[in-house]
């Protein structure tokens, strides 16, 4: 650390990314990204946008912005676009949560809501799931005033909320506004986007990341009211009104317009899910009923650090989480059929030369 570092800033302790070892080539099964990749037509139009690097990309976003809207059922001035849903995030703490509307999300979640809280020194409470590791929605009512922030599914349990659960937190927090983290929403969850016409105070973000296979393209989205979504802007164009930038936006609207192979793909992720699921009960697993591209799963004959390591060790990359209460555990993302059942027969040897 510099001696310029400020006092503010300089007790951060940043988040964590999943890691990207380039010493050999793994099976990634550890940050939830797509095993496919993006459409021909996405990859085209990505390279026909890079002739045009030299001007600035539209800070507005308008085609995209339209598309998507549509796309949603939406209008337009419900819709921000981000640099990945991190920053829209990150935006909405900075807009809507502050010492007077503290922010309240569960103990076990996404890793970067405590970050961007500190980042914004912003008060937090975190709420302990239950213990099955689902979120009891009856904690989340009648906060009064508070900023309610729920990944649903949850990451890493891969648990959900139904939209009647998130419906009546929203509705009992109505000087609050409630962020509904959807990153995972496209893996056979039900989104609150259906809600945003009746609730001013309800924000919904989701992500190209999982589902549309741009994790590193960068493109993330907000849904809400047209009053929160003109805040975010304000909050956008005081920080970096070409966060899109040209070739993501092209990538995106791409995306859109191929929005049947993206959903084809989420189906076989789905069903490379139920493959895993089962297949690691078989082997003695506990898995939790993921609505997700990830599973989270434990056993009883090896920990979760050292199937982690000994899964590394053999090419196979998961991610494990040292915290005391997920330590047994491991977070899978779903990948091809071939990777699920190269994962699982690397797994069963593991297991039979412990024993
Ligand atoms: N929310 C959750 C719950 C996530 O797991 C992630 C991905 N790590 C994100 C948001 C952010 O993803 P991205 O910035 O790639 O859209």
């Amino acid at each position: 650390m510099s001696r310029f570092f400020t006092e503010r800033l300089s007790g951060l302790t940043p988040f964590t990314p999943g890691e990207q070892p380039r010493d050999m080539q793994y099976i990634k099964l550890n940050t939830n990204e797509s095993p496919f990749p993006p459409s021909p037509a996405v990859v085209e139009a990505a390279k026909d946008e890079a002739g045009r690097l030299q001007l600035y990309s539209d800070p507005a976003c308008r085609e995209l912005t339209d598309k998507l809207a549509s796309l949603y059922g939406v209008s337009p001035d419900q819709v921000i676009l981000t640099n990945g849903s991190d920053e829209v995030l990150n935006f909405a703490f900075m807009a809507f949560a502050d010492e007077e509307h503290p922010l309240v999300f569960p103990d076990i979640t996404y890793g970067f809501y405590p970050v961007f809280a500190e980042l914004n020194r912003i008060p937090y409470t975190e709420i302990p799931l239950k213990e099955d590791f689902s979120v009891d929605y009856r904690d989340y009512l009648n906060l009064g005033g508070k900023t309610v922030v729920i990944a649903n599914p949850n990451a890493p349990t891969g648990l959900c909320l139904t939209l009647r659960e998130v419906e009546e937190i929203v509705k009992t927090n109505p000087d609050g506004v409630v962020i509904i983290d959807e990153a995972y929403v496209d893996f056979g969850a039900e989104s609150a986007v259906s809600l945003v016409d009746k609730y001013e105070n309800l924000l919904v973000t989701q992500t190209f990341s999982k589902s549309r296979s741009l994790a590193g393209a960068r493109l993330g989205f907000g849904i809400g009211s047209k009053a929160l979504i003109s805040d975010l802007h304000t909050v956008r164009y005081s920080t970096n009104p070409y966060n899109v930038n040209r070739m993501t936006a092209a990538a995106g609207y791409a995306a859109l317009c191929d929005n049947d192979y993206y959903m084809d793909n989420c189906r076989a992720v789905m069903e490379n899910r139920a493959y895993t699921t089962e297949a690691l009960r078989e082997l003695g697993f506990e898995v939790l009923p993921s609505l997700t591209n990830f599973v989270f799963a434990k056993s009883d004959h090896i920990g979760g650090e050292a199937l982690y390591a000994e899964l590394k060790r053999r090419g196979i990359l998961v991610r494990h989480f040292s915290k005391a209460s997920i330590t047994d555990y491991n977070r899978i993302t779903i990948g091809t059929r071939e990777q699920m059942e190269t994962f699982i027969s690397t797994v069963k040897t593991i297991l039979e030369e412990l024993s």
